[in-house]
């Protein structure tokens, strides 16, 4: 059974259109088939709260949708592999929200609701990022939340309202 997941990527190293090259690349090798791609938009780093001095480079971001055979862990742990080999560094003194070659989330998975330790999906944050609604309602303007129910059009309208 085909599953409808919409990836969100974010880039601010080294060469970010490369990155997003080469992730999507490997994404439809191996999650699925992309079915389409967002536009690309460049945005601003997030503050980070328990650091809000700290600058880094413009992101690069956008979703994609793709069809996938893989279960949503199995779409998680391939994501990681696929940050892994291009150059994601993660240890204890990486910033949270710091510096990344390629960050690779979840934002849904068909309509399924997920809240274990590894994983929470729709994304927690994704209401609360333009750089995630405004590329989603690009390519899937019938999105609705599962959880709110609210429809990508009033996330959209939420965010420029706030
Ligand atoms: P944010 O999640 O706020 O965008 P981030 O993407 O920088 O921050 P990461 O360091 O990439 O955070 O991810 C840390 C962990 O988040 C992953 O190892 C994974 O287990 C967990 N996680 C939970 N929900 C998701 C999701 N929907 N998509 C991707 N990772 C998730
Ligand atoms: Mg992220
Ligand atoms: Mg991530």
């Amino acid at each position: 059974m085909s599953h409808s997941v919409y990836i969100a990527y974010g880039t601010n190293l080294g060469d970010r259109e490369e990155n997003i090259r080469l992730a999507i690349e490997r994404i439809d090798e191996r999650v699925g088939r992309v079915q389409q791609k967002s536009s690309i938009v460049e945005s601003e780093p997030l503050v980070i709260p328990d650091n809000p001095d700290f600058t880094q480079p413009a992101f690069l971001n956008g979703v994609l949708s793709v069809s996938t055979d893989l279960t949503p862990v199995e779409v998680l742990d391939t994501l990681l592999n696929i940050e892994k080999e291009l150059g994601r560094i993660r240890n204890e003194d990486t910033v949270h929200w710091g510096p990344r070659t390629i960050d690779l989330d979840i934002i849904a998975y068909d309509d399924s609701i997920i809240n274990t330790d590894r994983l929470t999906v729709p994304h927690p944050e994704m209401q609360n990022r333009s750089f995630v609604v405004c590329p989603l309602a690009e390519i899937a303007p019938d999105w609705h939340h599962p959880v709110t129910s609210k429809s990508i059009r009033q996330l959209v309208d939420e965010l420029k309202t706030a």
